[in-house]
């Protein structure tokens, strides 16, 4: 029946030519993209098992744009052409890499992908150590959003600063080399713990007072010392760092996972890590603008501080750190080093930004939380979100539906494999990025990054060709977008 298919062939035609169709990139990937990404991703897994904290993050991207020639923008005077870096280092918690631009005029923008590097953890308390019952243990305060639960009866590491009476600054990072010990969190056995913790709600079986860190179990040898397992701690930490128990009150030491960064899967398609939120986008974003890549538009890549607390203080994005460091980009443009406000101010206006945060993926045993049709998934590319927040909207930063158009517009022109994402249900819970922090200056702004299995957990996954269309998609924003 020659009718029937003619009708058959045109509807297929216009299913093709009208339906949203999105498919795993697995699917039309060749052999030389397959090899690229596995790069990218050794690169990045190296990355990721070494820096597991927002200092160690800022400071091994300082180091390297140092390496790369980039000046120090607080320090810098001369003239400055097109193509000429620099970096600021803000308090080794916030770095801005920054690239000047082909047009070389500061009042028509900046092209910015931003990211954090501040993970959720166990912070020290500041006065932390304690004995009960011949153990020593360090109090903990949770940072971010966690499952308590998830933190137990798992290797764990420490990673700080402290500052000592007399001022210098001591760097601690133990538990990440084989040979290092590691701290541990004990839970309650279950044959005893159906009381305390069983008929509990999951939220509420582990209390933030119980995350306690086990640190020692050997006493000092005198018995006229009442509390001999703590004083044999402090005599070790004095002894290997010159640290008194009063110099916790000026440290920030956080409790990390010891878990190395792994392939998943026999496959080996996902990367197992802590803190993929948000360093993979931080990591993406600050090798796209360290890359030797000339740009149109002045450029930069921000690794930003405080997101998974709210973006406060002086080193996150609720705070003046983007108008000072705009005024510091503008004083570059100008040979007295005098930026005027109104060419702040257009600068602004002028700007986009890419807010480079990771993206929840749909986790199949409980994909009830999302609308499939509007969730990311494992491998289907750079997760695009218009909006987050929570209830109707609340605090997100939704972004114009033309700034959507013009990334998509760049996404498919490059053929970039991508997916639009919402964070879960609505009212199914919620959650924001820095993206609203951002667009208050008047900057376009859109959350683009990439998708995350288990965020907030102590061992995150992410696809392999998500990392390497993410990378694609940073690189080709800085080099064009306009
Ligand atoms: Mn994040
Ligand atoms: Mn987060």
């Amino acid at each position: 029946m020659p009718e029937e298919k003619e009708k058959k062939s045109k509807y297929s035609a216009l299913a093709e030519k009208l339906t949203y169709k999105n498919e795993s990139i697995w699917l039309s990937l060749s052999h030389a993209e397959e090899k690229q990404f596995e790069n990218l991703a050794s690169e990045y897994i190296d990355f990721i098992g070494k820096c597991k904290t927002e200092r160690e993050t800022v400071l091994y991207f300082t180091e390297k744009a140092r390496l790369l020639g980039f000046s120090d923008i607080t320090t810098f005077k001369g003239k400055v052409s097109p193509g000429d870096s620099f970096y600021w280092n803000f308090r080794d918690k916030n770095l801005a890499l920054v690239k000047i631009g082909d047009d070389f005029t500061f009042t028509k923008g900046l092209n910015i992908v931003a990211g954090h590097a501040d993970s959720p953890r166990l912070d020290l308390k500041q006065n932390p150590l304690y004995e009960d019952t011949e153990i020593a243990f360090l109090k903990t305060h949770y940072y971010g959003g966690i499952k308590k639960y998830q933190w137990l009866n798992i290797p764990l590491s420490l990673h700080g600063v402290v500052v000592l009476e007399n001022g210098k600054k001591i760097n601690l990072n133990i538990g990440e080399n084989e040979s290092d010990p590691v701290f541990v969190i004990s839970d309650l056995l279950p044959h005893l713990s159906h009381k305390i913790q069983g008929d509990k709600k999951i939220g509420e079986a582990v209390s933030g007072e119980n995350l306690v860190v086990i640190v020692g179990s050997r006493p000092v040898k005198d018995n006229s010392i009442k509390e001999k397992v703590k004083l044999a701690v402090l005599e070790h930490l004095y002894n290997n760092y010159g640290i008194k128990e009063e110099d916790f009150i000026s440290s920030e030491i956080q409790i990390v996972p010891a878990l190395k960064p792994r392939e998943v899967g026999f496959d080996r398609a996902i990367i197992g890590a802590y803190g993929h939120d948000d360093r993979v986008c931080s990591y993406l974003a600050a090798n796209s603008l360290l890359s030797g890549e000339s740009v149109k538009k002045t450029s930069v890549a921000l690794i930003m501080d405080k997101e998974e607390i709210g973006s406060v203080g002086s080193t996150g994005t609720d705070s003046l750190f983007l108008h000072h460091l705009y005024t510091m980009i503008g004083s570059l443009f100008e040979n007295n080093g005098q930026v005027s406000l109104g060419a702040i101010r257009q600068a602004f206006l002028n700007s986009s930004c890419i807010s480079s945060d990771v993206a929840a993926a749909i986790n199949p045993p409980y994909k009830q939380v999302h609308d499939i049709q509007n969730a990311a998934k494992l491998g289907y590319g750079v997760a695009i979100t218009k909006y987050t927040g929570s209830g109707g909207k609340s605090n997100a930063n939704d972004a114009d539906a033309e700034m959507v158009g013009r990334i998509r517009n760049l996404l498919n022109s490059h053929k970039i494999p991508w997916q639009y994402a919402m964070l879960g249900k609505v009212d199914e819970g919620g959650g924001g990025t820095i993206a609203k922090f951002v667009a208050y200056y008047g900057i376009n702004t859109i959350d683009a990054g990439v998708p995350v299995v288990g965020m907030h957990s102590p061992y995150e996954l992410i696809s392999k060709a998500d990392l390497w269309a993410t990378s694609r998609f940073y690189n080709t924003f800085f080099a064009e977008f306009n």
